[in-house]
């Protein structure tokens, strides 16, 4: 099973990637994350994609495909995974079935609107220590300024800034958006309300998984028996 996320930047699906990854087991694999280690550690391709994060800009197709075709040919992806930020363009889309040919697919688009994503990405701060996400607007906020979990401090992405959250909310009408009518048409497209506390959200999602995982039908068509 290949779970695939779509959405705007800032709409969960990182913290639903994770819920999804405890409940079902199939690894999160984020497309963002992925690239933002590949600068910290200044690789070619971290090289490559670092001036276009910085300005809210995609990542060329080809330079994308190639990292995720590496990440999911490794052994813990053999029986599925979730991809968060990836495809996220028709073309990238496309490419897919070629690099990971014969696996059903679901697509969840987690759906919120521009005026909360704004909100929501200004309020983000992330550990520098252990990567942990806060927001600090919500119930969970940090008190202290520092991690809960492990101490570290709490940064802020440079393309959590306001010009560049603009930017890729712009970048994601134009270029993502279009994903919806590409998997509609495939029909695995799920539409998943994503405003509301995060275990509210990962309850609808649930519901469409457990639907369109083989496991999780079989088990309901024995209770049904
Ligand atoms: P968000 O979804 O919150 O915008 P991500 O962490 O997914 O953030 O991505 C951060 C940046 O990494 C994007 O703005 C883009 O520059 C780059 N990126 C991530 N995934 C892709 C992709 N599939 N194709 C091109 N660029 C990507
Ligand atoms: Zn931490």
């Amino acid at each position: 099973m290949r779970i695939i996320l779509l959405g705007p930047p800032g709409s969960g699906k990182g913290t639903q990637g994770d819920l999804i990854e405890g409940k079902y087991g199939f690894p999160r694999i984020s497309s963002g994350d992925l690239l933002r280690d590949s600068v910290q550690r200044g690789t070619p391709l971290g090289r490559k994609a670092e001036a276009f994060m910085n300005r809210g800009e995609l990542v060329e197709d080809e330079v994308v495909v190639d990292m995720i075709r590496e990440r999911i040919g490794e052994d813990d992806c053999r029986s599925g995974f979730i991809l968060d930020g990836f495809p996220r363009t028709v073309p990238q889309a496309e490419r897919l079935p070629d690099i990971d040919p014969g696996r059903d697919e679901i697509v969840l688009d987690i759906r919120v609107a521009d005026r909360s994503i704004i909100e929501r990405l200004s309020a983000r701060r992330i550990c520098s220590g252990c990567g942990s996400i806060y927001n600090l607007r919500g119930a969970s906020a940090p008190a202290s300024g520092t991690c809960p979990a492990c101490g570290g401090g709490l940064i802020q992405r440079d393309d959590d800034k306001p010009e560049v959250v603009q930017r890729r909310l712009q970048v994601y009408h134009t270029q993502t958006a279009p994903l919806e009518e590409y998997y509609r048409s495939k029909n695995v497209y799920h539409e998943i309300e994503g405003t509301g506390p995060i275990h509210e959200v990962f309850v609808r999602i649930e519901a469409v998984l457990e639907r369109s995982i083989p496991g999780s039908r079989l088990k309901e068509e024995i209770k049904a028996d």
